[in-house]
């Protein structure tokens, strides 16, 4: 096991000013955190954060990252918390520990097949700092490496996951020389007898070709120098896992050299790479097709090298990579070698607003992959997309919640269960009391606050983005309506009741339920309520003697003008027409009417600006005003529909108005137009068109164009139309 001294010297050794004192700290805190825990090694369990700890030294990392990775297992496996971790090494180390905390909780989620993919852009998404990935993968690196202690059934699993998963990310990330050592370990693992053979054949193979690679190596390093180039040049072997993919995409020849051999070229400078490629193909002649510049055209995560294939020496074909030495760390420490000490702090929790050059680094290397030619990386980039579209929420113990973007507490409460949604009284987020309205963010942890007999208010519904929440809500706000609706039909029944001259009782209903075909009495009420049964029907099936005299009253229907118009077959409809231009509007000193219809006043009313008062619709073409105390308005008390609420539209400033359309269900009968008019009236809105449909003997509907000033003024309107005992139900048209 590393000892704490030579730590220190590691870190020393590329960053001089460490805070040594801080890297004692942190070691000492996490060991006696983990006490005596132990490995499946036998290890004490603190060998493994130290472990990884000193990965990351060969990355030449910041203290605060070398210090989380003393302390990435704290939070989840011991009694240490956030705050404890604030509090001793502040908020910018807490901020890393507790994002690999929760990354350890994933590791929770994807024992439960969590398709790779996916799994990989999560990690993206919740490590707010990439320092925490760079440390996350350390830590797998390192149970790779001891990998052999576990049961092979877990073994195989953290293998597959490490393919799956942490190679790909670490490629992502440019990080090849820890995927070529994951990958290694997770194949070895996986399928030892490939990775036998394949080990075997390649030991072979560069056994034979030993003196031939050595030829080819001291040739280039001749020929350069010979150029006055300064240059190293080393031949290196593929991984068994790169020959083992090959050969399951396409059967290579293990003969062909060039597939298992390659030879780096490492220069000082920019432009020694172009010289030292002129070198080379002036000797050997390059085969056509394989000659890449990465150097004027970087890839899109930063790598930069000049790749071509030569004839070389033997009539062998060559596959040559030349760089400088600081291409070179790119390539194999990627964005790590981004994060170097000497680039300063990143702090974390700084999020994509402020983010680390690295983290930009890491973004753009995503982001330019829309433009990559190959469709794979296409198809990648695509899929990362959907999946920015998500946040990952977690429940105080650690399950992952997946939600779309934008999404809720109110939606988190419902993906939880169902339960939690409908009772869902108020929440905490990461701790702290917040609002249900709340938009939630990558990794936060939301506690739900149930209070019982809750009922979610019905504009939840709009609110809330999960398909799961939305159901639930409509379902729960619809127990809750039928309740009110049986209400309303209670009223309409008994009002049939009484027309009848028959007392109204329940049980009388009761008795008769085998013939409504329903199962409860309110289950009856609450169908006339939402006026899919008639009261008339309910009143004859409990009292069958009674003879229908029911009588549809047709309102009374204008002239061939065009005042009402009657559609074909029922129901009927009579609709006062036309919205006058703007001219009219300005002319016409009654608000309520802008149809350019003759405004009479009436000859006995008197009315007089101030008064309150009320329009009649007349057959002779025009609207007739009294004041609302007028003794002739009593003539029309059985023509509601002719009443329209007007006021004076004198000596007021009005803003603009907008039209805006209700479809209003209510009660038929006398009066209901009326009062409906009225209550849009008193807010001060115009009615600018009205078609009243007979939807039922029991209900009609009316389709009010109205024109308000603003979405309150709309919504003042339709909460007093709902207060209404005669309105069942008001919504917004729109389009
Ligand atoms: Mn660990």
């Amino acid at each position: 096991m590393m000892r704490q001294y030579e730590l220190v010297d590691r870190v020393r050794r590329y960053n001089p000013q460490t805070d040594e004192v801080l890297l004692n700290r942190a070691y000492v805190y996490a060991m006696k955190a983990h006490g005596a825990q132990v490995r499946a090694s036998g290890d004490p369990f603190f060998s493994h954060p130290l472990e990884v700890a000193a990965i990351l030294t060969e990355y030449r990392l910041d203290d605060a990252t070398i210090v989380a990775a003393m302390l990435h297992d704290t939070i989840e496996d011991t009694d240490s918390t956030r705050e404890e971790i604030d509090r001793v090494f502040g908020p910018e180390i807490g901020g890393l520990v507790d994002g690999l905390t929760k990354l350890k909780r994933l590791d929770l989620v994807s024992k439960r097949a969590v398709q790779a993919e996916n799994f990989r852009k999560l990690l993206l998404a919740i490590a707010a700092d990439v320092r925490v990935l760079l440390v996350k993968l350390a830590d797998r690196l390192h149970n790779m490496r001891t990998l052999h202690h576990m049961a092979a059934q877990k073994r195989a699993r953290i293998a597959e996951e490490t393919l799956d998963i942490y190679a790909p990310l670490a490629g992502r990330m440019g990080m090849q020389r820890l995927r070529d050592e994951l990958e290694d370990l997770a194949f070895r693992h996986l399928m030892p007898d490939a990775y036998a053979t394949i080990e075997e054949r390649l030991n072979d193979i560069g056994r034979k070709n030993d003196l031939r690679i050595s030829a080819i190596e001291k040739e280039l390093a001749e020929a350069l120098s010979a150029a006055g180039i300064k240059a190293e040049v080393r031949g290196r072997q593929k991984q068994p896992y790169s020959v083992w993919r090959k050969m399951e995409r396409k059967s290579i020849s293990f003969e062909q050299l060039s597939d298992i051999f390659g030879f780096r070229i490492i220069v000082d400078s920019d432009e020694a790479c172009y010289r030292a490629i002129g070198i080379v193909h002036m000797r050997w002649p390059a085969v056509p097709g394989r000659f890449k510049d990465y150097i004027s055209t970087p890839k899109p995560n930063d790598y930069r090298s000049i790749h071509t294939t030569v004839v070389g020496p033997g009539r062998q074909r060559v596959e040559l990579q030349v760089r400088t030495n600081a291409m070179h760390d790119i390539a194999s420490n990627g964005i790590a070698a981004h994060v170097l000490y000497k680039e300063g702090h990143v702090r974390a929790n700084e999020g994509l607003n402020n983010e680390s050059k690295a983290f930009q680094w890491l973004r753009r290397t995503i982001e330019s992959l829309a433009d990559g030619s190959s469709p794979e990386e296409f198809l990648e980039h695509t899929k990362l997309e959907l999946f920015l579209d998500q946040v990952f929420c977690f429940t105080p113990h650690g399950r992952l919640i997946a939600l779309p973007r934008g999404a809720t507490a109110i939606d988190f409460a419902y993906a939880v269960h169902t339960d939690v949604g409908n009772t869902a009284a108020g929440a905490k987020i990461n701790g702290l009391p917040a609002p249900l309205l709340t938009e939630l963010r990558n990794g936060d942890e939301v506690e739900i606050a149930c209070s019982e007999g809750q009922v979610p208010p019905s504009v939840w519904e709009t609110l809330v983005l999960t398909g799961k929440a939305r159901s639930a809500i409509r379902r729960a706000t619809r127990d809750a309506m039928r309740a009110q609706y049986a209400g309303l039909g209670r009223q309409i029944v008994t009002r049939a009741f009484e027309r009848a001259g028959k007392p109204f009782a329940e049980e009388k209903i009761k008795s008769a339920l085998p013939r409504f075909a329903r199962l409860s009495v309110e289950d009856v009420l609450a169908a006339v309520g939402r006026g899919e049964m008639f009261s008339g029907d309910v009143l004859k099936a409990v009292h069958p003697e009674i003879a229908d005299d029911r009588k549809v009253v047709m309102p009374r229907l204008g002239n061939e003008a065009g005042w009402f118009r009657m559609k074909s077959n029922p129901p009927v409809v009579f609709r006062v027409p036309g919205i006058s231009d703007e001219a009219d509007l300005k002319l016409n000193p009654i608000e309520g009417f802008h149809f350019g219809l003759p405004v009479v006043f009436a000859p006995n009313g008197g009315a007089v600006p101030g008064d309150r008062i009320v329009a009649i619709l007349a057959r002779n073409e025009s609207v007739t005003v009294y004041p609302i105390q007028s003794q002739e308005l009593t003539l029309f008390d059985d023509k509601p529909e002719l009443w329209f609420d007007a006021r004076w539209d004198i000596g007021e400033d009005r803003g603009p108005v907008f039209a805006s359309k209700l479809l209003i269900t209510a009660i038929n009968e006398p009066g209901t137009l009326g009062a409906i008019a009225t209550v849009i009236g008193e807010n001060g809105a115009n009615i600018a068109n009205v078609v009243i449909e007979l939807l039922s003997p029991d209900f009609r509907s009316l389709t009010v164009d109205i024109e308000v000033s603003d979405l309150k003024h709309l919504s003042t309107i339709v909460s007093q139309l709902r207060a209404r005992p005669v309105v069942s139900k008001v919504e917004r048209v729109n389009g």
